[in-house]
């Protein structure tokens, strides 16, 4: 087996593991970021990144190189209920560099924070290696272990950072306990092509028994086909052509190439799933981003709460970490710091579900939008509310470490 000993080992290279990987590096911290898979690319994955992510990039210093990268600008979300066609969140009044979702790929993404964390010689980034086990001496955390392209690899650190999503095989192992909230949904999730004369902007569409979301990813949709929980095996007897029917209702522009859709194989379920671990820490180990508080996909802001933890955890355990151990105090401060915001979204979020998308995906033969939907169309001002939860979030976070190539005395801590 091969050992490697760093400060900071990261299990999981998703927004919250990379943004987390590039900032210890930056503040000087030695750190190895664990990512199971051999790239990014992957389908799943959300593609928003939110006024206050952008914000985070522009204190960073790389804003303008990050939207030199293909992207398209959402300054408002719109959507459809029945034949109500309204903007749900104009992000216009924000008080942010960015007034606008940037909708980008997060495979891109995340390349370009692997990208500029590379030009840290503090940082280190291994794909194809899978988070196992921990490594436990004296009832504290010390290590992890995976498997790699290379054989297995055991990796010691002075901190453990769970950052390996909502399936987190850290927090599993760690024996962390875990509070449910349950979702009435699952997502089945696939691509049609798009066309020249498409929409540009992202598309939601709320009718009776169903809601429909498209995301424009260049040449193809990324659609999600929202559905009562465990209901896929239903959908499925009633056949392809039936599918491929609601489809075309709910999108019309889309009818013309819904035979793209041949079997179901492409067509992929998400399961949903809403969670928080009780206590995010043990001595040794802490668990951020999904791994901590899986979130709905409701007002897409998973991402943006993983960067936020990132950004939180950088700011507090930077300094200690370039010396040695951190403290339980110190993970303590983390979750203290972190908590209060996700259980707010989650709780908006949980609103939703029950009142918003439970009322859809229920209300089968007759539709009329939700009352709250109803007061956002007559009331415009209303729509800055879901602006700032999607697009700031609650309190969020400012980078306070520093750039270790612009601080000498930084620099000389690194090399040790
Ligand atoms: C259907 C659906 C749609 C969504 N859409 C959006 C959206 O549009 N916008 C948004 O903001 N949020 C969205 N979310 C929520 C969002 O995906 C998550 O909240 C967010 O990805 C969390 O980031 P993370 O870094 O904590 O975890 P993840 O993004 O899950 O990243 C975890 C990483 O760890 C790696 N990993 C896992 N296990 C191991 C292991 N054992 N060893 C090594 N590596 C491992 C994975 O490969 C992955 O790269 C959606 C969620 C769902 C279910």
């Amino acid at each position: 087996m091969k050992t490697m000993s760093v400060r900071c080992c990261i299990a999981g290279g998703g927004p919250a593991g990379m943004m987390l990987g590039l900032l210890l590096a930056r503040a000087g911290v030695n750190v190895v970021v664990l990512e199971k898979h051999v790239d990014f690319l992957r389908d799943f994955r959300g593609d928003t990144i939110h006024p206050s992510t952008l914000e985070v990039m522009h204190e960073l210093g790389i804003l303008e190189r990050l939207l030199t990268l293909p992207h398209q600008k959402t300054p408002r979300i719109n959507a459809q209920f029945g034949d109500l066609a309204l903007t749900v969140a104009d992000f216009s009044s924000l008080s942010t560099h960015c007034r606008f979702v940037a909708f980008m790929p997060q495979w891109d993404f995340l390349n370009f924070l692997a990208e500029e964390a590379a030009r840290y010689s503090t940082f280190q980034l291994r794909r194809q290696a899978e988070v196992t086990g921990l490594v436990e001496e004296k009832g504290s955390v010390v290590g992890l272990r995976a498997n790699t392209s290379d054989g297995p690899l055991e990796v010691r650190a002075d901190l453990v950072v769970g950052a390996d999503g909502r399936h987190s095989i850290v927090r599993a192992k760690a024996g962390l306990s875990i509070e449910e909230f349950g979702a009435p949904m699952d997502v089945l999730w696939f691509r049609l092509s798009r066309r020249a004369n498409d929409p540009g902007d992202p598309v939601g569409r709320f009718d009776a028994g169903r809601i429909f979301i498209m995301l424009n990813r260049g040449d193809y949709w990324q659609c999600g086909f929202v559905i009562p929980k465990g209901s896929r095996d239903q959908l499925q007897e009633r056949g392809l052509p039936a599918f491929r029917d609601a489809v075309a209702q709910l999108a019309p522009f889309m009818a013309d190439r819904v035979g793209e859709l041949h079997d179901w194989e492409p067509i992929k379920l998400l399961t949903v799933q809403v969670d928080r671990l009780r206590r995010w820490y043990r001595s040794g180990l802490l668990c951020i981003g999904d791994a901590a508080h899986a979130m709905s996909p409701v007002g897409g802001v998973g991402i943006n709460l993983a960067i936020q933890d990132a950004v939180a955890t950088a700011n507090l355990l930077a300094a200690p970490l370039r010396d040695g151990p951190v403290t339980i105090e110190d993970l303590r401060k983390v979750q203290q710091r972190r908590e209060w915001p996700t259980r707010m979204t989650q709780r908006v979020q949980l609103a939703i579900q029950n009142r918003v998308i439970r009322h859809v995906l229920t209300n089968r033969d007759r539709f009329s939008p939700p009352f709250a939907i109803r007061l956002l169309a007559l009331i415009p001002f209303l729509r800055r509310i879901p602006a700032r939860m999607i697009g700031l979030g609650v309190r969020p976070e400012h980078v306070h470490t520093s750039d270790t190539k612009d601080t000498p005395a930084s620099m000389e801590a690194a090399s040790h």
